[in-house]
């Protein structure tokens, strides 16, 4: 039998607000901060404390409804969630329960099929809970993530492959770095990936009985676990078994799913309005307001750069996924326009996309850590393009500025880089090695064509790479040619 997985997600995502949910705390790096330094009365859940709402946290999560194409609702309403839980001092949580911010979105993502939309259930706000350390044998309490604003996005149960799973977690993060909400740092906790997973016969419509993956902290965590839980379903499907619905955690070290005892099924959370926060009333001016802030939006751009600058799908894709990548491409485009020579913005395109990213990834830089300027590498280009240097030095080059922050034009005077253009000079040194080596000479003029390519080779040895290599050819192939014509 053949069998389809199904597969939702639950994303929790804090809003990088300048204070917390319902107090005036600042929101800190987590994994950073001396613990418990920002703390209050109101997110240290004292009796009595009251919360007041931060209004930038439903702006921004209002914002990121609107990117996600849903309904903003015209009323909203926090609730407690009661249960108990040493990092969550108030024994409750506030979260909008059945009342979300946002509903009935879709986020558009690219698949091997075509572009594919998937549906976006909810989107609402809750407050994030303190962190709890366990070392040597005792369990430690942080509380200064107690009370940060936590956007929850959840998916309808639309993806059907690991593919589209790991497409869609990349384009939500990549959509909430360009709205500015989130800084999509999964290794601080900021951004958190659950996967509901299903598995059904091919042709049913009905779902499957599904089980919840907790804990996926990276992008590789989430697909190396949904595909281990789609494997496990179907064995035991297969088997003529039945599938339980339960929490699961992820065992990155052993590669495999393991069965949690979530606290969620230990009681029920009794959920009521939360009396000490009106309703939220949202005017329909604010949420015009929100929307004419909306930024060009990371598929919008891919789309434009594809069409504007003449890219291919893959290098625009690659161009757009962070918004400050996107943004140096631009910068080094405007500035290749003035000048010369002209250069096209694929050329810009296939440096950043090749040597740059190349450098980054080996010295684990992102684009704003970068010591070349967009200026520098538009100057890097142009003095290949020109000739005055060639290509393979150019990457030299930019590897240099790279790692020094010296200017292109600095490097290259520096070190005497220059190609060497006097074209008499060069044949000069054409001359020498073919006198040098008859032998070689002999088997080219028997027809052995690729004996070409071993004197180009040496010329450029001889001229430390520094002449253009098919200047070179061409003077190496004139040289041989009037041999064979002495010779005949
Ligand atoms: P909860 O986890 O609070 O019970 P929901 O029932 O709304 O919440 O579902 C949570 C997530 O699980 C959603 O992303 C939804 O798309 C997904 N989901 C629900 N049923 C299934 C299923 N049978 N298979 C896969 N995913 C599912
Ligand atoms: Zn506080
Ligand atoms: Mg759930």
């Amino acid at each position: 039998m053949d069998f389809e997985p199904v597969i939702g997600l639950e994303i929790h995502a804090e809003l990088q607000t300048r204070s917390k949910m319902f107090c005036a705390c600042p929101v800190v790096d987590s994994t950073a901060a001396e613990p418990n330094r920002y703390v209050c009365p109101v997110c240290a859940g004292m009796p009595g404390a009251l919360p007041v709402p931060n209004q930038r946290a439903i702006e921004w999560t209002i914002l990121t409804g609107l990117a996600l194409n849903c309904e903003i609702a015209e009323y909203s309403l926090f609730y407690r969630k009661n249960y108990f839980y040493p990092d969550l001092p108030s024994e409750y949580q506030r979260s909008m329960y059945d009342y979300p911010l946002c509903r009935n979105g879709y986020l558009e993502i690219d698949t091997l099929h075509g572009p594919r939309r998937v549906g976006i259930r909810r989107v609402h706000i809750e407050e994030d809970t303190g962190k709890l350390l366990h070392v040597g044998g005792v369990t430690l309490v942080d509380f200064n993530r107690s009370g940060v604003p936590l956007m929850e996005i959840v998916t309808e149960p639309d993806m059907h492959s690991v593919e589209e799973v790991k497409a869609f977690a990349i384009a939500l993060r990549t959509l909430l770095r360009y709205l500015g909400v989130n800084s999509g740092d999964m290794e601080k906790g900021v951004i958190r990936f659950e996967a509901n997973v299903s598995v059904r016969p091919k042709g049913e419509t009905r779902l499957g009985t599904r089980t919840e993956i907790k804990n996926l902290n990276s992008f590789r965590a989430l697909v190396r676990a949904v595909e281990y839980e789609i494997q496990r379903q179907i064995g035991i499907l297969c088997a003529g078994g039945q599938v339980e619905q339960e929490t699961m955690g992820w065992d990155d070290a052993r590669g495999m799913t393991v069965p949690q005892r979530g606290k969620e099924h230990a009681h029920d959370y009794r959920y009521f309005p939360e009396p000490d926060i009106p309703p939220l009333v949202i005017s329909r001016e604010w949420v015009e307001e929100i929307r004419a802030r909306l930024p060009e939006l990371p598929r919008a751009r891919m789309q434009r750069f594809e069409q504007i600058y003449g890219l291919t799908r893959r290098e625009a894709a690659l161009l757009t996924e962070d918004h400050q990548v996107a943004d140096y491409f631009e910068r080094a485009v405007t500035l290749a326009c003035h000048g010369e020579p002209a250069l096209e913005p694929r050329t810009i395109a296939a440096w950043i996309t090749g040597e740059l990213f190349r450098l980054m990834n080996e010295a684990h830089q992102e684009i704003q850590d970068v010591r070349v300027s967009p200026k520098s590498l538009v100057e890097l280009i142009r003095m290949v393009q020109r000739g005055a240097i060639n290509l393979n030095t150019g990457k030299l080059v930019l590897r240099e500025a790279f790692e020094t922050g010296e200017t292109p034009q600095q490097i290259v005077e520096a070190k005497g880089l220059a190609q060497i253009r006097d074209v008499e000079a060069l044949r000069g040194i054409v001359f020498q090695i073919i006198e040098a080596n008859p032998k070689e000479v002999e088997s080219y003029l028997r027809g052995k064509e690729g004996v070409l390519k071993w004197f180009v080779g040496q010329v450029m040895r001889a001229t430390r790479g520094q002449a253009d290599p098919q200047r070179v050819n061409e003077l190496v192939r004139e040289a041989l040619e009037a041999r064979r014509a002495a010779s005949a």
